[in-house]
């Protein structure tokens, strides 16, 4: 009851902004309440359903639990796995990565990034980085030893 009345309220702020025109009849003004009217009570009805459709999360292709293996991450959209997921949700769906993690309501803490692949990059890092250190050493140590 409380929606018809404001609706009906901007119906005659919209017909009084209307009329205000001086190249408008007084059946012109009966003819736009009553497409008014009928637009509202449609768009009612749209707004309604839309309204719903965005309160539900859009179902992800699979469950997010098993989005993330070891070697590959799903895409929750389409279902495909990848490495790296960043890549693929601009490309295929133009999402960026808090988009997608906002229309799934995923943590932070989710990885878009397979764990074996993040691990492996963290040990070629770790490797060259050792390696690195190996040879200074053994270079310092050759330098004393002359
Ligand atoms: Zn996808």
């Amino acid at each position: 009851m409380s929606n018809n009345k404001s609706h009906d309220t901007m119906i005659s702020r919209i017909v009084a902004s209307y009329a205000a025109r001086t190249d408008v009849t007084p059946n012109d003004i009966v003819e736009l309440i009553s497409k008014l009217r009928q637009e509202f009570s449609t768009e009612i009805a749209v707004g309604a359903s839309e309204a719903k459709i965005n309160t539900d999360k859009i179902k992800p292709a699979l469950p997010i639990d098993q989005a993330v293996t070891q070697d590959q991450v799903f895409c929750l959209c389409c279902g495909k796995g990848f490495k790296m997921l960043k890549r693929h949700l601009g490309v295929e769906h133009g999402l960026n990565e808090s988009e997608y993690r906002k229309l799934f309501d995923l943590p932070e803490t989710m990885p878009l990034v397979a764990p074996s692949y993040s691990d492996k990059k963290a040990a070629h890092a770790k490797q060259l980085g050792l390696g690195k250190y190996h040879r200074e050493a053994s270079n310092r140590d050759e330098a004393y030893t002359e």
